[in-house]
């Protein structure tokens, strides 16, 4: 999380309705997804393919922004008719772009700057301009978003963006043209537009009511304010595209790279990559299933995506790959988590900035974003996040919870107890929500760590089952000065395999405790059985300031 504050979205179901009404929104759906629960949270953008996003918003981002962000991205983007596939950028989608430009960067950890970046437009423009969207590379705006979540999409008008993780995913420069290249496809095919009036024609109210019920909360009203309410700040967004856009966008993308001279197998072998991630992040959060990151079910058989990646680009397929080029010029960027916005360690959080820890209960995971950390299982999801704060813990409770109910719904606690944690002056409160078929519990637990500032957890779980959270809970701590300053970035390496070097001994220098030939070799694109060859560039992920 950042210092940004959590904003509940103004959007209510009615809201939603009546924009969903006027029938001819003209982006795409891009849905806000945690876990079990989807709901459609903007619509303007294409997304990838990649799943999960961790953003980090400015510091700047406050609630004057982000509110207006909200507003413009829930769908009432008015009625132009969709152009023809290839048709250049027209008028209308510039100056969405323009608009929403600068509010997702903010969004999704702001732009990157420096020699890393600036490769990543130069290849991006390059692979953009083969789209017959726009004749010139001024026409596009490639970002490198400061996130760790795997992800890229594009917005139309000619806004392409990568993360710096999906980024350290790939092995050469042809796999980041093929993703650029992919997301330029979707804008150039209009599939954002296309999605979003196909859901309306065929489906017409339905598809909103049916992906804004989250399985927890059950399918109601209170259960789409809670539900929105609680997981603004989770931030984790994916688009959801017809399989059939997501193959016409990979073709695309490969037609760019034969045009650009390089080599078309890049889309497969980074389509690769990117399943092998996402199976070793959710085998790695026991998350048993490699549903979430939503890439997986965005894309519901990413096997066979690959194979046919693999064989659209031919047998003959050749081309450059330039992986030397690429693995220098990215080296050193950060990996996973950036300590500006706070780092997750196995089951606990710590933010340096911010001068806080707590640890998530056992059995649970966590996801990083712009404005909250996220804590996620079985059992319920919590998220800690602040909000504006005046003094007054009690009061401060009180307007979470008006918060989390909406406009629609009066939601507030029962009581509001106060306690102290870890020398921490706190204040919690629960409110049973009915939704018809079932009760759930929504728990606010606040903290003050300063006159001025205050943290806070909102926690959701099944009726009576919110002790699932107590230990964590109690587990908020301040940290020291020097605590805070052991937290140290890890960073890619790009290092020479010697003469001496396996897999194993290179595996070993990876900066985690677990895991680490496997995610050396899903870093690599390396099969179970495949070793390494002296004079061969491979990557690490090391400890680095
Ligand atoms: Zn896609």
């Amino acid at each position: 999380m950042g210092l940004a504050q959590s904003v509940v979205f103004p959007i209510s179901l009615r809201q939603l309705r009546e924009c969903g009404g006027k029938g001819a929104a003209s982006g795409g759906m891009l849905f806000l997804r945690t876990g079990r629960t989807t709901m459609p949270q903007i619509i303007v953008s294409n997304s990838t393919c990649a799943g999960l996003r961790r953003i980090r918003s400015s510091r700047a981002l406050t609630a004057t922004m982000a509110a207006p962000l909200a507003l413009a991205l829930s769908g009432c983007l008015g009625g132009a008719p969709i152009p023809s596939a290839s048709t250049p950028i027209t008028q209308t989608e510039a100056q969405q772009g323009a608009e929403f430009h600068p509010q997702l960067l903010a969004e999704f950890g702001g732009a990157m700057t420096g020699p890393q970046a600036a490769y990543v437009e130069q290849v991006g423009k390059n692979i953009a301009v083969q789209s017959g969207l726009g004749n010139a590379r001024e026409s596009f705006t490639v970002s490198t978003l400061n996130s760790s979540v795997n992800n890229a999409f594009a917005v139309p008008g000619g806004y392409i963006y990568t993360t710096r993780q999906l980024v350290s995913l790939m092995n050469n420069e042809a796999e980041l043209a093929a993703v650029l290249g992919h997301e330029v496809g979707h804008v150039a095919a209009r599939h954002s537009q296309r999605r979003q009036r196909n859901a309306q024609r065929n489906q017409g109210l339905g598809v909103l009511g049916a992906v804004l019920s989250g399985v927890l909360l059950g399918d109601s009203q209170i259960a789409n304010t809670v539900s929105r309410g609680f997981l603004q700040g989770s931030q984790m967004l994916t688009l959801s595209f017809s399989r059939s856009q997501e193959l016409q966008a990979d073709e695309l993308g490969i037609e760019y790279l034969s045009r650009a001279g390089y080599d078309t197998r890049a889309m497969g072998t980074v389509l690769a990559s990117l399943a092998a991630q996402n199976s070793l992040d959710a085998r790695l959060q026991g998350r048993g299933d490699a549903k979430v990151p939503a890439w997986a079910s965005t894309h519901p058989d990413p096997a066979s995506r690959v194979q046919t990646a693999l064989s659209k680009a031919g047998p003959s397929a050749g081309g450059t790959t330039n992986r030397d080029t690429f693995l220098s010029r990215i080296d050193g960027v950060i990996y996973g988590d950036d300590p500006e916005q706070g780092v997750i360690e196995g089951r606990q959080f710590i933010h340096p900035e911010l001068r806080l820890s707590f640890t998530a209960p056992q059995g649970f995971y966590m996801v990083n974003g712009s404005r909250a950390v996220s804590v996620n299982g079985q059992g319920g999801k919590a998220q800690l996040t602040l909000a504006p704060y005046a003094g007054d813990l009690s009061s401060y409770v009180r307007q979470q919870f008006t918060a989390l109910g909406g406009k629609d719904q009066q939601l507030s606690p029962s009581s509001i107890q106060r306690t102290t944690v870890n020398g921490i002056s706190a204040a919690y409160g629960t409110a049973r929500v009915n939704n018809g078929n079932s009760q759930v519990d929504v728990v606010v637990f606040a903290y003050e760590f300063a006159r001025d500032r205050a943290y806070h957890f909102a926690a959701i779980t099944p009726a009576g089952q919110g002790n699932a959270f107590t230990a964590m809970f109690n587990s908020m701590r301040r940290i020291s000065a020097s605590e805070a300053s052991q937290v140290i970035p890890r960073r890619i390496d790009v290092v020479t395999v010697g003469r001496g070097d396996s897999v194993q001994s290179l595996s070993r220098r990876m900066a985690y405790s677990d895991a680490q030939e496997a995610r050396f070799r899903v870093l690599n694109a390396l099969g179970s059985g495949e070793g390494v060859r002296p004079g061969q560039k491979v990557k690490l992920v090391v400890r680095a300031r």
